[in-house]
């Protein structure tokens, strides 16, 4: 103990990360997502001496509980397939675990642990009782028949279902998991436990229990939160060429809500490439492409003839922009990205995917003077809303879409400001990373402290 009160913040969260890299080798995205975190506390640490006392770095990096088993299911050959699925169980001390499940062939320990981490300081941002956890699954969709995703998420569920809860962790969507997956897991767990609960997984069919305005969330949040950001600066989206990457859920309706609010959407991607349409996005094509036949983005030019097809997805941040909101996965945009944006003149930068900043890129943007929203504050409206889903379902009722939405306003306003105020206190105006990651911390840290060693 004598040691650990001898040391200054930094020199505790130096000790705290060696100790995790050494204790979780291989797990390279934990390791980024733990040292961007970790190293923005030095000064809350230095003012609150007694969160290096009670140990609670090492045991925030720390999950409450880790499941990884087999998932066995039959593909429409007959031949039987099997995947590893995982949940993380990351901290509960304000709420039941809360975060998606992603379903994509990437999916290992290291990613789940690190989006389970970020979603404890995320989910503290929303003001709303939730902890954090996240799951998934190395299982990729693509090419793969209804029938199989049916039996796929019905095979996965039947082991989920004994850890999960409504007051105990309650998963949602992610990558490769939207209503249709929810939907199938959901029936798999009613039928298992003879319970209907419909508050045990968000992002649901309307029909049984889903929130309006849920599928929107993350998408129309990150947009708001980036218009705060800019009226901040004396900015809007009104006339701003924007452009979004990926063209999944966060994507597509952060496209629709940057269109309504003035901005010209020039690009999107998918894992294969980028279409570049300078006439503006025809989102209805893209939503019909990807929501509807869930197709390529390549088919979008069969349509619009007058935009560009681009092979490499990475090379979409080579095309001027006013604003860009990575929308697809971790660590898309490096720091050869950045550069390109920043040279071109970029002016915000709002994450909607987890983490698709490297800490290189993020460096640049805050030392170019380039606004920057940080996924954990900009991209929570996802679980903000899944908490109001949950909310509902408690009170078996439902919101309107636009109540749904006037909370969900509230909620990014209110982690906007959050931010900025704890982002002045410890010296760092205006960088909302400092910020976003010390208000997240610090509830988190309050409740671990008052619940004892536990
Ligand atoms: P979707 O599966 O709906 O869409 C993902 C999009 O990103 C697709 O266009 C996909 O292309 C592309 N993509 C996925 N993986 C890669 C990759 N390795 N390289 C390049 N492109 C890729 O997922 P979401 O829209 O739900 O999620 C996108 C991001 O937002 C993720 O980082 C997720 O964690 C984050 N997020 C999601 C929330 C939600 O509510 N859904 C909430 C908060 C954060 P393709 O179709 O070719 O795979």
């Amino acid at each position: 103990m004598n040691t650990i009160m001898a040391m200054s913040g930094r020199e505790y969260v130096s000790k705290v990360l060696s100790n995790l890299e050494r204790d979780n080798p291989l797990e390279k995205e934990f390791h980024q997502a733990a040292k961007e975190i970790l190293e923005s506390l030095v000064c809350i640490l230095d003012k609150h001496p007694e969160y290096m006392k009670l140990g609670i770095l090492e045991r925030i990096v720390e999950p409450e509980r880790v499941f990884m088993f087999r998932v066995p299911w039959v593909d429409d050959n007959g031949i039987v397939r099997v995947n590893r699925g995982y949940r993380v169980q990351f901290n509960s001390a304000i709420g039941p675990y809360k975060g998606g499940l992603r379903f994509h062939p990437s999916v290992n320990l290291s990613i789940i642990k690190f989006l389970g981490f970020e979603q404890i300081f995320k989910n503290s941002l929303t003001g709303l009782p939730i902890g954090g956890g996240k799951g998934g699954a190395n299982f990729d969709p693509k090419g793969k028949s209804d029938w199989e995703i049916m039996r796929f998420c019905q095979a996965f569920m039947a082991e989920l279902y004994k850890y999960i809860g409504v007051d105990m962790d309650v998963p949602a969507g992610d990558i490769g998991v939207g209503g249709r997956e929810i939907g199938y897991m959901y029936g798999q767990y009613k039928k298992l436990t003879r319970q209907y609960e419909p508050g045990v997984l968000t992002g649901k069919g309307l029909t049984f229990g889903g929130s309006l305005a849920r599928k929107e969330a993350t998408g129309y949040g990150l947009v708001y939160f980036v218009k705060e950001m800019l009226k901040s600066n004396k900015m809007s989206f009104d006339g701003q060429k924007v452009i979004v990457s990926g063209s999944g859920n966060v994507a597509i309706y952060a496209m629709e809500k940057a269109t309504e609010l003035g901005g010209k959407v020039i690009a999107c991607s998918d894992s294969n490439g980028y279409v570049y349409d300078k006439n503006g996005i025809n989102l209805q094509t893209v939503k019909r492409i990807k929501e509807v036949e869930r197709k390529r983005i390549s088919e979008y030019v069969k349509e619009h003839p007058e935009a560009e097809y681009h092979e490499n997805m990475k090379d979409i941040w080579n095309i001027p922009c006013d604003i860009a909101l990575p929308c697809a996965t971790q660590n898309e945009i490096d720091i050869n990205s950045a550069k390109a944006l920043i040279k071109n003149g970029v002016k915000a930068v709002g994450e909607g995917a987890n983490m698709p900043s490297t800490l290189e890129a993020i460096d640049a943007f805050l030392e170019n003077k380039v606004l920057f929203a940080p996924a954990k504050a900009s991209n929570a409206g996802g679980v903000g809303v899944s908490a109001l889903e949950m909310s509902q379902n408690s009170m078996r009722m439902a919101w309107t879409f636009e109540e749904v939405d006037e909370k969900l306003k509230g909620i990014m306003k209110n982690i906007y400001e959050k931010s900025i105020i704890s982002a002045e206190d410890c010296g760092c105006p205006g960088n909302l990373v400092v910020g976003a990651n010390i208000a997240g911390f610090v509830k988190v840290a309050d409740a671990m402290i008052g619940q004892g060693v536990v």
